[in-house]
């Protein structure tokens, strides 16, 4: 049996039972705890990566840099700077001489080959600790270059994932409010934290469009730096993935007065919910009526298909464990319609108002955790039984090894999960991997079927001698 580390106990909790549900998140992990969490350059790269047309430079040794490519779902309708990463390599020399020459170079360099609209740099750890000037660096490229060079702080182990986030964010306000030329209609939105992962994106702004609200930008799902720079020119903004993007929204009203709203374009409710939001914040019957029209339509479409999944799918259990908790609300509402009952939810970077509610929503007995990490998650899928885990691309070995269905709901998906039809797509996905016929050759689950045989016939030679 594993143990649960003692400084972990008050992040762990099961609904139902006695005490006030009090989670102690929004904290470092516990060392030695082997956190599933990201560094704060991940989650700074997180949110960038999408801008495609922005040079993406990472200042440190090569192995920060080995997200790249194709690793990442967010795509691009134009151009595809973003899917290079970048990096200055550096070696031992610079860490004893320090690496600012390098930066320069590489900067200069990659400026000249590829044009950028705009460059980012990002500082790792080992910045943090030689203390290059990163700052005075790009302020003399960018004198030279005639282009914005914007440095992230987001040195490794300067905090959690979340100092990340807010180091991307602070990245991109610098670049906001920079076109005081352009204008934008008043029924007008910025998408904030959708990635556009397998071109969810498209998705949603195809929605807007139908229901007549422009959208001036999109941060950062196939972000164009242009579109960045005039974003303060919209009437609202509508942040989805929550834990990553509220500090931007926050920002932003205070110096635009641009109002925000925090929604979840998964399953049928929330993408719904969302658009309503939009459209009940605007108050305009015309925009008001599209909206209905729109999701009385989908939901019709798609409805069918759903139920027809849910025969396969009554009665079985899931975990789900993601970066940010709105999603995780998404998902627990998602496998009800599927008449899938979860039975683990966790989230890397939930905040206290995100787990009472996240409590709220879920049925009596489910294990709700906050930074887990791969034994506790193993530990709580065997014992509750598991048939699905929904993750990234961390978690995904875990469910293998233990022989059980996984879901991709991260940032490496290929396949899009967001709105009416991203909705249809995780149905598919989740009864694809749960109805597989591999799981019954997993030895783990071999192992677990011939425990329980054993354990049955104990009790039943037990009960005869008795
Ligand atoms: S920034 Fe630091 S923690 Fe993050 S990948 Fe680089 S070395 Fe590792």
């Amino acid at each position: 049996m594993i143990e649960i580390l003692e400084a972990r106990k008050g992040q762990i909790f099961e609904k139902g039972t006695e005490g006030t549900f009090d989670m102690a998140c929004d904290k470092v992990s516990v060392a030695g705890s082997v956190s599933q969490r990201a560094c704060v350059f991940c989650g700074s790269r997180v949110v960038l990566y999408p801008i495609a047309d922005a040079l993406h430079l990472i200042h440190g040794p090569v192995g920060c840099a080995a997200y790249t490519w194709d690793i990442r779902g967010s795509l691009s309708s134009g151009p595809e700077l973003h899917r290079l990463s970048f990096s200055t390599d550096l070696r031992e020399e610079e860490v004893i001489y320090g690496g600012e020459k390098k930066l320069y170079a590489a900067l200069t360099e990659l400026i000249g080959a590829y044009h950028p609209k705009a460059a980012f740099v990002y500082a790792t750890c080992i910045i943090g600790l030689i203390g290059d000037d990163i700052q005075a660096v790009c302020r003399k490229v960018s004198d030279e270059q005639g282009i914005d060079v914007i440095p992230v702080h987001s040195e490794g182990f300067r905090g959690t994932k979340k100092d990340g986030y807010k180091a991307a964010c602070e990245a991109l306000f610098r670049l906001i409010g920079t076109d005081e030329q352009s204008i934008a209609a008043p029924h007008s939105i910025n998408i904030l934290g959708d990635f556009n992962l397998a071109g969810e994106t498209w998705i949603i702004k195809e929605y807007y469009k139908q229901m007549g609200v422009e959208v001036v930008s999109c941060m950062t799902g196939d972000g164009r730096v242009d579109e960045i720079r005039r974003a303060h020119k919209a009437a609202m903004n509508v942040v989805q993935c929550s834990g990553s993007m509220t500090y931007l929204a926050k920002m932003m009203e205070k110096d635009y007065g641009i109002p925000f709203e925090r929604v979840s374009y998964f399953g049928i409710e929330d993408t719904a919910d969302a658009l309503y939001k939009v459209a009940r914040h605007f108050n305009d019957p015309a925009i008001l009526k599209n909206t209905e029209e729109l999701v009385r339509k989908e939901v019709s479409r798609i409805y069918p298909e759903v139920e027809a999944y849910r025969k396969y799918l009554e009665g079985k259990k899931a975990a789900i464990y993601v970066g940010g908790s709105f999603k995780a609300f998404s998902l627990v509402k998602a496998l009800r319609h599927l008449g899938i009952a979860t039975a683990i939810v966790g989230s890397q970077t939930g905040n206290r108002e995100d787990y009472e509610y996240l409590e709220e929503i879920c049925d009596e007995g489910t294990i709700i955790v906050d930074d887990t990490n791969p034994l506790e998650l193993s530990r709580f899928m065997s014992e509750r039984n598991v048939d699905l885990l929904i993750g990234g691309v961390k978690e995904r070995p875990i469910a293998y090894k233990m022989g059980i269905a996984f879901c991709d709901h991260n940032h490496e998906r290929k396949e899009a999960l967001a709105g009416f039809e991203g909705m249809i797509n995780f149905c598919r996905e989740v009864h694809g991997s749960i109805m597989s016929p591999v799981w019954q050759f997993s030895p783990a689950k071999c192992l677990r079927a011939q425990k329980e045989e054993m354990e049955d016939a104990n009790s039943i030679r037990q009960a005869a001698h008795s």
